[in-house]
């Protein structure tokens, strides 16, 4: 349930409601924005009596929530939620370019791509220490070692960090050395992990589901929220279909719809929703036509030698090519792309 307050409501009236709110064993969520202000209502709405609320002098509108997911819904938030992270932001007319290896290899490998992507115009870098193979006989990725890389990185470039974490007893861990989580694709549906990361209050990009619709993507999203943990990042990074000539289809569609249903930022990963590293480029410029505030790209200084997917990976000069033709498509939808990195923060 959503209450409306009307504009000139003063700050006695909106603690009255939440009063009365609480007084019926359900909790509140308050967004104040500059023209309104907006009480969601979390718990069981049918013990509620709505009229009590109707009848408010200062209640504008009182709307029932249809959608599964509540803080997750637009309804829910005034305004689009910002995703910060030491000066970098999700959720702005600015689009946030994260980019690296799929996977941390080497000191070598991470330092050069992290020194190539930063030159290019990506203020994040990406690379998983923990791996979640589709097989248990592929590279597993350097574990604690991987993160002390990223850590190197980081500080070598002032590029901030994001890192997958596989399981719920390597969040405290991952926490010591990532300025965000990712959630795979894999754990999208990993209910404890979901619990654990919202507790940890670090921002966490959430990947969709190979298979998951919309809905379970916002309801996945929803367990994060549900701890007060806002920082949440939706990636979309293609979904199964019939079609084999590309790894995944990317969802094209899920951007306009995620941007609807939901105030939480949107960025799209074109590097697992195509497969191929022909084809990212074309897909990185639509998913910025199509809303994104942000792009995750996989990029390896040597594709060829990559131990996980170097078929989709591109090479440093091809990014930058990627990154030139994404900020003219940015500047067209009155966007840019941001350059704010952990060492120049505002
Ligand atoms: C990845 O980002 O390297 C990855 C494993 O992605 P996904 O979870 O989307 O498959
Ligand atoms: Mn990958």
């Amino acid at each position: 349930m959503i209450i409306i307050l009307r504009p000139d409501v003063t700050q006695k009236e909106i603690t009255q409601v939440i009063q009365r709110v609480e007084h019926y064993g359900a909790q509140v969520h308050l967004s104040q924005g500059r023209e309104r202000t907006i009480v969601g209502v979390i718990g069981d709405v049918r013990v509620i009596n709505q009229d009590e609320f109707m009848l408010m002098p200062f209640v504008d509108r009182v709307l029932l929530v249809s959608r599964p997911y509540k803080r997750a819904s637009r309804e829910f938030s005034a305004q689009n939620t910002v995703v910060s992270m030491d000066g970098i932001k999700f959720g702005t007319d600015e689009i946030v370019i994260i980019a690296g290896p799929c996977s941390v290899e080497s000191r070598v490998q991470m330092l050069e791509t992290a020194h190539a992507v930063r030159e290019a115009g990506a203020t994040v870098l990406r690379g998983g220490a923990f791996k979640p193979r589709t097989s248990p006989y592929a590279f597993q990725g350097l574990g604690e070692e991987g993160l002390e890389i990223l850590a190197e990185a980081r500080a070598a470039t002032g590029l901030a960090i994001v890192t997958e974490v596989v399981s719920p007893d390597q969040v405290d861990l991952i926490a010591k050395y990532t300025d965000m989580f990712q959630i795979g694709a894999r754990n999208m549906q990993n209910y404890p992990l979901l619990h654990k990361v919202g507790e940890s209050q670090l921002p966490v990009l959430l990947k969709r589901g190979l298979s998951a619709s919309i809905n379970e993507f916002l309801l996945a999203a929803e367990y994060i929220l549900s701890h007060d943990n806002p920082r949440v990042v939706l990636c979309e990074r293609g979904i199964r279909t019939f079609e084999t000539a590309t790894r995944n289809t990317t969802d094209i569609n899920a951007i306009p719809v995620l941007k609807e249903r939901t105030h939480l930022p949107v960025i799209l990963d074109p590097s697992h929703s195509t497969g191929h590293w022909q084809y990212v480029n074309a897909i990185a410029r639509a998913a910025v036509a199509a809303g994104a505030d942000g792009l995750i790209v996989e990029v390896h200084h040597k594709p060829e030698e990559a131990l996980s997917d170097g078929g989709q990976s591109l090479k440093p000069e091809r990014f930058a090519e990627m990154v030139t033709q994404v900020r003219a498509i940015a500047e067209v939808m009155g966007r840019s792309l941001s350059t704010k990195s952990i060492s120049n923060e505002d």
